[in-house]
């Protein structure tokens, strides 16, 4: 069953006593007030053994923004996908665009990451989306497809199944500027039909598919409306726990 989500992306923010706090007042927000979706909380990798702990499992579940394309070693600095594992995560972003970017995380490295996150049992909630001059030429739906073709269609139906995509128009991420909810209907459709294409009907209707890029509780709702946006990967908005709980709210009817 297609799974509704809401997944905060911290990114480099919040010290380790900021981080416990924030993630403290959103576990007793969702207890007060249970979530009508998954609700996922992705932190830097060194608040991930102190956070997981502090939430309920059954309400909020916790993951890193990234992790290694090796499996360990030599890797001075990297985290692996079994550490992220270890610490009682059960989510990893893969292929934000701002690791693309200024990372240069290739589909290549991507691809390993991908593998080595399902191996260690984590949900990669894998992000593709188009640079603005990519939406202005018009050619959004290719740069999204190559990204998909280029890390994920290599997985088996089954492994296919357990991930999460995150379409994130990067001229949206921090921005202030969403994408209407005609655009990204229009693009989640796109998405969808190249999952059937490639795995075929069902799987395609499992696939939880969020969008990402300046969601906040005024726009949650008309944007979770659309039939193929199963929820958002929020970045700014989830900083504050009153923000992320009005988007997470969005799911109310
Ligand atoms: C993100 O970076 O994943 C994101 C969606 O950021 P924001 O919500 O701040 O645009």
């Amino acid at each position: 069953m297609r799974k509704k989500i809401v997944a905060g992306n911290w990114k480099m923010n919040k010290t380790l006593q900021e981080g416990i706090e924030l993630v403290k007042e959103i576990n007793t927000a969702l207890e007060a007030d249970k979530p009508a979706c998954d609700v996922v909380v992705c932190t830097p990798f060194i608040h991930l053994a102190s956070v997981t702990p502090l939430v309920n499992p059954s309400l909020i579940g916790i993951g890193a923004e990234n992790c290694a394309d090796k499996e360990s070693g030599a890797y001075t600095g990297e985290v692996s996908a079994a550490m992220v594992a270890s610490t009682g995560a059960k989510y990893c972003i893969l292929g934000h665009s701002e690791r693309r970017a200024y990372y240069h995380e290739t589909n290549e490295i991507l691809k390993e990451k991908v593998l080595l996150a399902l191996a260690n049992g984590l949900t990669p909630i894998f992000c593709v989306g188009e640079v603005k001059d990519e939406r202005v030429a018009g050619i959004q739906n290719q740069v999204v497809e190559s990204q998909l073709e280029g890390a994920l269609f290599n997985l088996s139906a089954e492994d296919f199944g357990k991930i999460v995509i995150a379409y994130e128009p990067v001229w949206a991420i921090g921005t202030g500027l969403t994408a209407t909810s005609e655009q990204a209907e229009e693009m989640h459709a796109f998405i969808r039909s190249k999952v059937e294409a490639k795995y075929g009907k069902a799987v395609a209707e499992d696939c939880s598919i969020l969008y990402g890029g300046s969601c906040k509780p005024s726009n949650a709702k008309e944007l979770f409306a659309n039939p193929d946006v199963d929820g958002g990967l929020i970045g700014g908005a989830s900083l504050k726990a009153a923000d992320f709980k009005g988007i997470i709210d969005a799911w109310k009817k």
